[in-house]
């Protein structure tokens, strides 16, 4: 959550982000890992095997969104997995289930970009001129994410990079392993925002 403020430090909007891992098509943590501990499953998810973690943190650095985590207790690098034991019993991630104003949503990824693109016409019509989405473009960079939102304003007022990168050109391997997932699912912050008022309510 933060404050957008105008010239005079005055509060012009509210905005709510989520900081989950993207789950990128091409992901930088996956073809960084040297042991193999990071891997795709088969919803196009990425985790990390917490077994063969061994701590080394090249995915720490190597991830264009700051998401991976070194946890010291266990000498592993942590990140967002889409809750992967609930998803892989049928249920969503724990975020999308809890949110009450449904603007965090889980889904098949096309179903959810189609939503997202409706919204996004729905808050221009609104004056939202800056309505945007930011991972929905499959073809985009990284491939696209698997975690797109629904932003009002630059990518930078979030802290997300404006295009983000890998840090390794051997895309290749990943992108063929991200085409051959079965299934693709997604996460979508379909407004990440509630603006003063009530206005914006997913
Ligand atoms: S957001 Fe970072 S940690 Fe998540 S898949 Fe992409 S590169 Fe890996
Ligand atoms: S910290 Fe673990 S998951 Fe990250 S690159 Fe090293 S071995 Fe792979």
């Amino acid at each position: 959550f933060f404050e957008e403020t105008d010239d005079k430090g005055q509060i012009k909007q509210w905005h709510m982000m989520s900081d989950v891992c993207k789950h990128c098509a091409q992901a930088g943590c996956l073809e960084a890992c040297p042991t193999g501990a990071i891997y795709r499953t088969e919803f196009g998810t990425v985790n990390i095997n917490q077994d063969i973690c061994n701590g080394c943190r090249y995915c720490v650095s190597a991830c264009p969104f700051g998401v991976v985590s070194f946890n010291h207790d266990t000498g592993t690098a942590t990140k967002c997995t889409f809750c992967n034991d609930r998803i892989h019993n049928g249920l969503g991630p724990a975020c999308a289930k809890a949110c009450p104003t449904q603007s965090i949503r889980f889904g098949f990824r096309d179903d959810l970009a189609g939503v997202a693109e409706k919204r996004v016409e729905e808050l221009r019509k609104h004056g939202y001129k800056d309505a945007q989405l930011y991972g929905a473009d499959p073809k985009g960079d990284l491939g696209g994410l698997n975690a797109f939102f629904l932003l009002l304003g630059k990518p930078a007022l979030y802290g997300l990079p404006e295009k983000p990168k890998l840090p390794q050109r051997n895309v290749l391997v990943d992108s063929l392993l991200s085409i051959g997932s079965a299934l693709v699912v997604g996460l979508g912050a379909l407004v990440a925002f509630r603006g003063r008022g009530g206005r914006g309510d997913a």
